[in-house]
């Protein structure tokens, strides 16, 4: 390598970096947070490299891992160094060049729309910079590193700016340290002196004390390094759980709930999760970082374990610490292993118990939550993993209803509400909140006084498509089949009623018919409509319009399923069709209705024409005529 080689940042990077140099975040001193938490990262590497690596001579090095922050009043430095696993040269590249986080080009957009272009602390928190939030107090960084078994090392500097200059160094251990040239100090912003002991001392404290690694300026070790999740609660404050929790998640702010769980008997572990406030930008990404970390006797083991959270509860984050596992567990061994099965299963029901709290005791706040994660918990409904728990997830769903708008309700709310003789749990699925309040299929219902729960999320097509039943009642879609409203002997007197029609305008249907052949699979008369003329539905069996549109949007070809078109019997223009049609039955208009009432039908369900050209021409067609 030549003696100093300069590179630019990733654009998102660059991005980042002028947010950060720009930062009015108020807490700035959350830099140090973040440096410690990848020195404790790097020595959490090399211990477990140790502990279950090859035995070279470094791995044998009882040298104690530590991080060590030293300042210089003067010079305006502070150093953080730790003896860790250390980064090669092209890891430097990788990891501080360029930012592999999912979901960043979401969070860069939503900052740069933000009013004025001031990032909220609440986005910044969200998205987590780690690294790059040293450019919050310092102007100039240098970091010098040398890889694990590695004989060289390499230095990085950078000013902020666009680029970065990489160069060859020594370091006579493996290891990092960053040295930061801070900005002058400005309380007024929030920058302190953090070349004082007391102000870093106090940092420390606060945000790092149960780092698992002594943090050390000078002889003082500043930190306890007690693992916060097996004291016993009482002894552990609110707010180290809060900073744990930052610690662990990369989320600056507050979890929404902390859940200390102790398992003892057969097997005994201990686990500390949390529930978020705010839905991460990648929670639906197949990247996002799942939440639960899995440690043995509190030494560190494995990031992202899946093993010990089912997916629709990815966004819980946290730490397992299992005393009776092997060191030397693999990925393979976790998913087959009995203790796992057994303590994830105590987790689940942990968490799955806290938001049911949650739900009672803190409504405003679970609205809040189930408006960021209902979509991922409502896939516990869909996957087999969920299915131990569904009586449990149906409990915690919560949906727009037609008994109050703007006020969601559950489930057993719903239930609660239902009419004497009512069997079933009414539900529509729209491709918005928007758009489903608006459906005419809900007409005949709410006249009759039927409450119907409405679905928007892409999820809810497939699961209610399985209809579910909750306290022995069966979730159906109103926008399926032939759902009526009402008791039995309603359902019985409004279909002999349609029948009654049918015979008078059956005729008038086949015609009707016939110029839409090819779209729809039937033309039925409906009683579930009252003032719309129009609507349409999914057959019994088949996928609904919206789970067709939703599986192209994933790729998929579904079938094609033609849809059935239901008319109102009761609507001024099925009387004058049926005057037109008596009058002659070949009169154009007839086709031209026919398209026009297909065209409405779908506009009311998807916002969508199939087929915009034909339905031009056929409302050509009637102006022409009527004027
Ligand atoms: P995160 O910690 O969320 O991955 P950061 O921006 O804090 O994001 O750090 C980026 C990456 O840089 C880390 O994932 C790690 O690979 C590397 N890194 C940072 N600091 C150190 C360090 N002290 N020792 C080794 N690697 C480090
Ligand atoms: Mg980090």
């Amino acid at each position: 390598m030549s003696a100093s080689e300069r590179h630019e940042f990733q654009a998102e990077v660059k991005q980042l970096l002028d947010l950060m140099v720009h930062s009015l975040y108020s807490d700035k001193d959350v830099f140090l947070r973040e440096l410690i938490s990848n020195a404790s990262d790097a020595l959490d590497k090399l211990r477990f490299e140790r502990l279950t690596g090859a035995a070279t001579a470094e791995a044998n090095d009882t040298a104690d891992l530590e991080i060590v922050l030293s300042a210089d009043a003067a010079a305006r430095t502070l150093s953080i160094a730790d003896n860790g696993i250390g980064m090669t040269r092209d890891e430097v590249i990788k990891n501080i060049g360029t930012i592999a986080k999912s979901g960043t080009r979401e969070f860069l957009a939503a900052a740069k729309a933000a009013p004025g272009k001031t990032v909220s602390p609440d986005l910044i928190g969200q998205f987590g910079v780690g690294f790059y939030a040293a450019f919050m107090v310092a102007d100039r960084i240098e970091l010098v590193t040398r890889k694990a078994h590695q004989a060289g090392a390499t230095r990085w500097i950078s000013t902020g700016d666009g680029a970065y200059t990489l160069e060859e160094a020594e370091r006579d251990r493996p290891g990092t340290t960053i040295t930061l040239h801070l900005k002058p100090a400005d309380e007024e912003h929030g920058l302190k002196d953090y070349t004082s002991d007391r102000v870093v001392d106090a940092i420390v404290k606060h945000y790092s004390d149960f780092v698992a690694y002594p943090i050390k300026r000078g002889e003082t070790t500043l930190n306890s390094m007690k693992a916060i999740w097996d004291r016993p609660k009482a002894e552990v404050t609110e707010d180290e759980y809060k900073e744990f929790y930052k610690h662990l998640s990369h989320d600056w702010n507050d979890p929404l709930r902390t859940i200390p769980v102790k398992i003892e008997g057969t097997l005994e572990a201990y686990a500390l999760l949390y529930v978020p406030a705010k839905a991460p930008f990648d929670l639906f990404s197949p990247e996002m970082k799942r939440g639960v970390q899995l440690y043995v006797k509190r030494v560190f083991v494995m990031d992202e374990c899946k093993e010990l959270m089912p997916s629709y509860l990815r966004f819980v984050k946290g730490v397992v610490d299992a005393h009776d596992l092997s060191l030397n567990v693999s990925r393979e061994i976790l998913q087959k292993d009995r203790q796992i099965a057994v303590i994830r299963k105590q987790l689940v029901k942990k968490v799955l118990g806290t938001l049911d709290e949650l739900k009672r005791d803190a409504r405003e706040d679970y609205l809040g939550f189930w408006a960021g994660f209902g979509p991922a918990l409502k896939e516990g409904l869909v996957a087999p993993e969920g299915a131990p728990d569904q009586d449990k997830l149906l409990d915690l769903v919560v949906a727009a209803t037609t008994h109050a708008a703007g006020s969601p309700t559950t489930l057993a709310e719903y239930v609660g509400r239902m009419k004497d003789g009512q069997d079933t749990i009414y539900v529509l699925t729209g491709t918005s909140q928007e758009a489903v309040a608006r459906s005419p299929l809900l007409e005949g219902f709410t006249a009759k006084g039927y409450e119907v729960l409405l679905f928007a999320d892409p999820i809810d097509e497939i699961w209610l498509e399985r209809e579910p039943s909750f306290q022995g009642k069966p979730l159906k879609s109103i926008g399926r089949g032939d759902v009526q409203p009402g008791t039995e002997d309603e359902r019985k007197a409004a279909a002999a009623a349609v029948e009654d029609q049918r015979r008078e305008l059956g005729d008038l249907l086949i015609c009707l018919r016939a110029a839409i052949q090819d779209e729809v699979k039937e033309v039925r008369l409906s009683s579930r409509l009252t003032s719309s003329s129009a609507c349409l539905v999914a057959d019994e069996h088949d996928l609904t319009p919206r789970m067709q549109k939703l599986l192209e949007q994933l790729g998929q070809a579904p079938p094609p399923v033609r849809p059935v078109l239901e008319l109102n019997p009761t609507h001024p223009v099925m009387a004058k069709l049926k005057a037109v049609f008596a009058a002659d039955s070949t009169d154009p208009r007839l086709a031209a209705s026919a398209k026009l009432l297909l065209g409405q039908a779908y506009l009311a369900d998807t916002g969508q024409l199939p087929n915009p050209a034909a339905f031009g021409q056929a409302l050509d067609e009637i102006m022409l005529r009527a004027m």
